[in-house]
């Protein structure tokens, strides 16, 4: 780059620093930078067009266009040039804009005159604040240099803006950048309604120093952060020890990024024209972030992101914030983050009243934790990261997967109402918590709960549930650095069958694969994990793990019942196989003299459709089975149950699978073994009146679904529903939803 042009840049940087400086309200402060703009870039018109909300864009300041038309020009986002330019977060440059598609001409601002047109993105790290244009009445198309000045102009007006440069006198009328009321819509990741406020995973970095005038001193700062934060990667990637395959890939297009010459020049050519070493870091961020919204290909936005991760954490070594900035946690604490681990999220705890994600999965790791603490989660938020400070209101909506931050008034009173309507009724479910689950015909039906948690017990006695008739033991696992060893495993578990007094737990073993993956073990690359090398796969192929998961249950069970159940059986030997080892450690805890359990019983999650079609003596030789129906349901219907375009599509009460049901319901009964259904749609009042109507007579679900399940039960003559379904059957439907929602209307 040409020296007089970089110092050019410098001089007019050096301005707009100065009058961020000097005293003074954000209007005039804005008069001053599009004159200096207009004088260093040698054209007749500087303007500054901000967003006056998230889809308008509003003229704020100008040189060389009508001033009568500042605060009343607006253009809609993609509107004219402008709005073109605001929409893709890329720069115009054209020496003939009449002749440019799109092009819209605003009279009240005397533009005609003006032929050549030069707008760039006012953005910072993704949100966009506005748009900078220059013009000139010479039809000339403006050089790469001047595209690129003009850019980082328009970066260290981002930043002036964060730093509240231009709220002044006029606020009203000036850029009001986290302050709209702006609603997010996601997905459910965990029901739930909250209000409460925000705390950041990940607090925005300031930047308080955008512009620099010694560029060397700059470049050696920057050099020396990157010197630190390659050494960091370098380190943190020697520790993963990752194996072979796509991951092991990854990882080193990380460390790629981390070494990329490019990267690293192209920041220093910014550097050279003005920008702190800050600023420089936080424009390639910037531009990466634009790239990411528009990239479609799954791998170039994974790679995106990495980028992202690693300009966050230069930006923090060179300024020296961390995580922690000081901030004090709110009471009523809304966690936003862009992803989160379930270790993480584990350590906030029950502090939390709900969690907003950009990205998650309704299996994440995330998910399962926040489902354990029944803390609302809305994933999918997108940008939310961006547009959220620490301490804006926040109200999530986990039942829509919808979010509304600094909302109006009116819908904040609207969500309370909401609120206040699920509170009432807990507190009536709450009076039915001693009374058992009895039909008006007289069946009762066993609630128990689902668990994953130490956190999750109390809640055995708070909502009145009978037992636990799945604890999911992932969590344990996924939590740590490693395999945790048999001694802290059987503390644990004996810590849950102490605080369940008495009620049956019912254990199942390590369910890894699919989308629960250890830190600690190989990725595999399988192009199909849910129905991968998962579950009682590898219990059964690599046995150490699950030997020693079995003897930490038998040690924590000791003069008390003992229920183990396997996961994912899909054929009846695997279910001899593990039920043998389960015996083997037995036996070996009897050789070395450990006292027993006074009881083992030994279980199958049936989720697999073809185990409803095993031998009979499967069903005999099992001391009960569970009906996993998130899984069953996935196979049963090829949808993936983690795919939200194909998730919601098949019913649970889909006629086909109803019979599926019944067929298991009357295997079971055949062979005289217990049977319980213990997937997501057991919490769900009209899945389980028909769960129990069909013959299901225990069912286990999120603790806080047992009160208005319970409610529903006492109400319902189940051998009438169960006549109406029949009816249904027999004259062809296809789906039950209808007939049964219908019945309960009128009954
Ligand atoms: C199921 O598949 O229904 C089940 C209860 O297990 P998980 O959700 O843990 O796979
Ligand atoms: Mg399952």
């Amino acid at each position: 780059m040409a020296e007089r042009k970089d110092s050019d840049s410098r001089k007019l940087l050096r301005r707009l620093r100065e009058t961020l400086a000097a005293p003074g309200g954000g209007q005039d402060r804005l008069d001053q930078i599009t004159h200096h703009i207009a004088d260093s870039m040698g054209t007749q018109v500087c303007s500054i067009y901000l967003f006056r909300d998230a889809d308008t864009l509003e003229l704020c300041a100008t040189e060389g266009l009508n001033p009568e038309s500042v605060h009343k020009t607006r253009l809609r986002l993609g509107e004219g040039l402008v709005g073109r330019v605001a929409r893709t977060g890329r720069h115009v440059n054209t020496a003939n804009a009449p002749a440019e598609p799109g092009f819209r001409y605003m009279p009240e601002t005397g533009e005609e005159i003006f032929s050549s047109f030069l707008g760039v993105p006012i953005q910072r790290v993704g949100e966009k604040l506005g748009v900078l244009v220059v013009q000139s009445r010479d039809a000339r198309q403006f050089s790469e240099d001047e595209v690129y000045g003009l850019d980082v102009v328009a970066m260290v007006l981002a930043e002036m803006a964060e730093l509240g440069a231009f709220l002044g006198t006029q606020s009203d009328s000036l850029p009001p950048a986290h302050r709209f009321p702006t609603m997010f819509r996601g997905a459910t990741g965990q029901e739930g309604v909250a209000e409460g406020r925000v705390w950041l995973h990940e607090p925005r970095v300031v930047v308080t120093n955008p512009v620099a005038d010694d560029p060397q001193k700059e470049k050696a700062r920057l050099g020396e952060a990157v010197a630190m934060l390659r050494t960091t990667v370098d380190s943190m990637l020697a520790e993963a020890d990752m194996g072979k395959g796509d991951s092991a890939e990854v990882m080193e297009t990380y460390r790629m990024f981390a070494h990329s010459r490019s990267w690293m020049r192209r920041m220093e050519e910014t550097i050279d024209l003005g920008l702190s070493a800050e600023a420089a870091v936080e424009k390639e961020q910037s531009q990466a972030r634009a790239r990411l919204e528009s990239a479609a290909d799954p791998y170039l936005r994974d790679r995106l992101h990495d980028l992202d991760d690693l300009s966050n954490r230069l930006l923090r070594i060179l300024t020296g914030q961390g995580r922690d900035t000081g901030a004090e946690m709110p009471d009523d604490p809304i966690l936003i983050a862009r992803n989160i681990g379930p270790a993480e999220l584990l350590d906030y705890g029950r502090k939390l009243r709900g969690v907003v994600l950009e990205e998650g999965s309704v299996g994440s790791h995330a998910a399962i934790v926040a489902r354990a603490l029944a803390i609302p989660l809305v994933i999918h938020a997108e940008r939310i990261t961006t547009e959220a400070l620490n301490g804006d209101p926040i109200l999530v909506d986990g039942d829509m997967g919808i979010v509304h931050l600094r909302p109006e008034e009116s819908v904040a009173k609207a969500f309370r109402d909401k609120m206040a309507m699920q509170a009432e009724a807990q507190s009536r479910y709450a009076g039915l918590r001693d009374l058992p689950a009895t039909s008006t015909c007289g069946t009762t039906i066993q609630l128990y709960m689902n668990a994953g948690l130490m956190a999750d017990l109390p809640s055995l006695e708070s909502s009145g549930a009978e037992g636990v008739g799945l604890f999911r033991t992932e969590l344990q696992f996924l939590t740590r650095t490693r395999v945790p060893r048999r001694g802290e495993l059987a503390a644990l578990y004996a810590h849950v069958l102490d605080n369940a007094h008495g009620k049956p737990v019912m254990f199942r073993t390590l369910d890894i694969g699919s989308d629960k993956v250890l830190p600690y073990m190989k990725p595999q690359d399988e192009p199909n994990p849910a129905m991968g090398w998962r579950a009682i796969r590898v219990g059964l192929d690599k046995r150490g793990v699950l030997r020693m998961q079995l003897q930490a249950l038998i040690r924590a069970a000791v003069g008390r019942p003992l229920y183990v159940m396997f996961p994912f059986v899909t054929e009846m030997n695997e279910f001899e196989e593990a039920h043998r080892l389960l015996m083997e450690q037995i036996a070996r805890e009897q050789r070395l003299g450990h006292a027993m359990p006074t009881d083992v019983r030994v279980g199958a999650m049936l989720e697999t459709p073809s185990l409803a079609f095993a031998p009979r003596k499967f069903f005999e030789m099992c001391d009960f089975i569970s009906v996993g129906g998130n899984d069953l349901k996935q196979f049963f219907f090829a949808a993936d149950r983690e795919n939200e375009r194909v998730r919601r599509r098949y019913d649970a009460l889909n006629t086909s699978f109803i019979c599926l049901l019944e067929q298991i319901l009357q295997r079971c009964n055949e062979a005289r073994v217990p049977v319980s259904f213990c997937g997501e749609d057991a919490g769900r009042p009209i899945e389980a009146v028909t769960f129990a109507a069909l013959g299901f007579r225990r069912l286990s679900m999120r603790p806080a679904s047992i009160g208005p399940v319970k409610h529903l039960i006492r109400r319902t003559d189940l051998s009438e529903l169960k006549a109406a379904i029949d009816a249904a059957r027999a004259a062809g439907e296809t789906n039950l939803r209808r007939t049964v929602t219908d019945w309960l209307a009128r009954n």
